[in-house]
């Protein structure tokens, strides 16, 4: 059988693995820390603005079980917050079990605190990845999925120092690049000011630290935006994430809470000082990162240059998704291009030709416009997400957003895409 070997467990890990093994691979997924999921452990916003059309995109297509997933553990549907419709938000202490217990259920060999440190190669082929613990994992096919994020000397350098995020680089390692170790020369995203990296942006506050009447709107309605005080309002902090969807002014005169479970708090970063001095917030403390007082994780270091198969370039057997494959933002944009990924790794181990999405359909045309984007100084500058900012304009121009289902499904089957990610090519 067909061996796949998937780096990184995130997101788009999860969802590289989970397509490979549908198209009948054997499939190993390894995963540094001790859960599954990456940043997703601490995000928790789908189908907000076009991550609903590509959500229902990727469910017509046969792929939308992490999808299905996130929709069953939701803790709201159908909530708006400012520039933002219809999201539903997931509860991000149920999300990881029943990922991992789908991928388990589904026969994916799910290996935890294992991290991948160096790779053998043969010419342009990966033969094996190395582990910390000394062991060697042969494949026929390599899916790199290990995200952005850190290690802390970029937070240190490029950031404010490490927040102690969900990442856990001192007690897990710190990210490993397998492209870069298979000799890739990667890309660093920018941000407008030309500095390196970007900050993740939002921090998570324990709810019991919140008033009753924060806690009570967010356990009813999903969201609390309470007013700033003017002169505790910083415009500046905004300029500075990794997610552009967000840079409104409303985030910068509001403290804007979501419920994931705990307090989703819509900024990089807050001074503790500050944020005890707003009403509801006297006591307020910092569940993820650590010291979200001070900063956040820094991302988009280390960016695959690849094709629109998701294949990267200069290695033969090696593919991208997720972070790893552009600037891309988001759990959504990690399922798709981890689907691809995944399903694209199987046909390469079977010996079938890798295939794009067409680009008349939101996900095609995403995967091969941040590929165009990424190789420009002023692209690589931006961040792209379904949910704003400039693609989701860019979605909005080329008629590519609608949330009306049926017509969806008509999309996808009219570019011959329906139910192609269960379709078997062997
Ligand atoms: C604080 C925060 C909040 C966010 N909130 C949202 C949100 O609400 N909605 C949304 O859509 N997006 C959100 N995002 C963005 C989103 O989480 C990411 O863009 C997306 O999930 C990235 O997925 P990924 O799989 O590419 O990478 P990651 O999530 O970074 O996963 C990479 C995984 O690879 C593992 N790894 C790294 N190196 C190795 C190695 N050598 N060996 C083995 N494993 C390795 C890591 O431990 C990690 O688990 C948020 C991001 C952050 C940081």
């Amino acid at each position: 059988m067909a061996k796949a070997v998937v780096i990184g467990g995130g997101w788009s890990g999860c969802a590289a693995a989970l397509a490979s093994a549908k198209m009948g691979c054997d499939v190993i997924l390894l995963e540094r820390t001790d859960m599954l999921l990456g940043t997703g452990l601490v995000g928790g916003i789908m189908r907000n603005n076009g991550r609903f059309t590509a959500t229902e995109e990727m469910i017509a297509m046969g792929g939308g079980e992490l999808f299905e997933i996130a929709d069953s553990v939701a803790r709201h549907k159908n909530i708006e917050f400012p520039g933002h419709k219809h999201a539903t938000l997931y509860d991000v202490a149920k999300i990881e079990p029943a990922v991992k217990k789908l991928l388990i259920d589904r026969g994916i060999d799910v290996r935890l605190i294992t991290r991948a440190k160096d790779v053998k190669m043969n010419g342009n082929r990966i033969v094996s990845v190395l582990t910390d613990e000394g062991d060697e994992i042969e494949g026929d096919i390599f899916i790199e999925t290990t995200g952005t994020a850190g290690p802390m000397g970029n937070c240190s350098k490029y950031g404010n120092g490490c927040a102690m995020c969900i990442i856990r680089c001192p007690s897990y390692g710190p990210r490993v690049s397998i492209a870069a170790k298979a000799g890739v020369k990667e890309l660093m995203a920018k941000k407008s000011d030309g500095s390196v990296g970007a900050m993740s942006g939002s921090c998570k506050l324990l709810k019991e630290s919140l008033s009753d009447d924060i806690v009570e709107k967010l356990n009813t309605r999903g969201v609390a935006v309470i007013p700033i005080p003017q002169e505790l309002q910083k415009a500046d902090a905004l300029s500075q994430k990794a997610c552009q969807q967000y840079a409104l002014k409303e985030f910068a005169e509001n403290v804007i809470l979501l419920d994931t479970g705990h307090a989703k708090l819509m900024s990089p970063y807050y001074p503790l000082d500050k944020l005890r001095r707003i009403p509801g917030f006297e006591n307020a403390r910092y569940e993820d990162p650590y010291a979200g007082n001070l900063g956040n994780s820094m991302r988009y270091f280390s960016i695959s240059p690849r094709n629109n198969k998701l294949q990267t370039e200069g290695v033969d057997n090696l593919l991208c998704a997720g972070e790893k494959a552009g600037p891309l933002v988001g759990h959504t944009e990690a399922i798709v291009t981890g689907t691809l990924a995944g399903y694209n790794a199987a046909r390469l181990a079977f010996g079938k030709e890798p295939v794009e999405i067409p680009v008349e359909l939101a996900v095609g045309d995403a995967i091969s416009h941040v590929r165009e984007q990424m190789n420009t100084p002023e692209g690589i500058a931006k961040k792209y997400t379904f949910s704003g900012s400039v693609y989701f304009e860019r979605m909005k121009e080329k008629g590519l957003y609608t949330t009306d289902i049926n017509e969806i499904k008509k999309r996808v089957e009219k570019a011959g895409m329906t139910n192609f990610f269960e379709k078997k090519f062997i």
